[in-house]
């Protein structure tokens, strides 16, 4: 677990992002440095540090992330056509250690929205 992560600071309105959506378990930004057109991260609240990770307690909540991921490429007019992807580990390329899915669409525009929209 990493409390203090980039991302527990962008939660924590420490560090600015642009944040397109956020609820109780999670939020939804757009990277800093987008790899498509569309790249938004859906980031737990909780500090996970990486998938694997995760425990069995945290079931509903990487189903709930997956869910808000399918809303902000719906949002963002891409449910056609995305990918997502979860950076497991160094190896992989994980550079930030708090568990975050990909959400990657070559069409479309993230917009910000709230939970009252879904
Ligand atoms: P990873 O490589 O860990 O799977 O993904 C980390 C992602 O976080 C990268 O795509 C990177 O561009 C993004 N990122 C790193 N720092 C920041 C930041 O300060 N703000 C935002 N919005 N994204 C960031």
């Amino acid at each position: 677990m990493s409390e203090n992560s980039l991302f527990t600071r962008i939660i924590n309105r420490k560090l600015a992002a642009d944040i397109i959506y956020e609820d109780d378990q999670c939020i939804a930004i757009n990277d800093i440095a987008p790899k498509a057109p569309v790249h938004m991260l859906v980031i737990p609240r909780r500090p996970i540090s990486r998938l694997t990770d995760a425990t069995k307690d945290d079931r509903d909540l990487l189903g709930h992330l997956m869910w808000v991921a399918g809303e902000v490429a719906r949002m963002a007019g891409v449910s056609d056509a995305f990918r997502l992807v979860v950076n497991n580990g160094e190896g992989a390329g994980q550079t930030v250690f708090h568990l975050h899915l990909h959400v990657l669409a070559n069409k479309g525009t993230s917009k910000k929205f709230s939970e009252n929209d879904l």
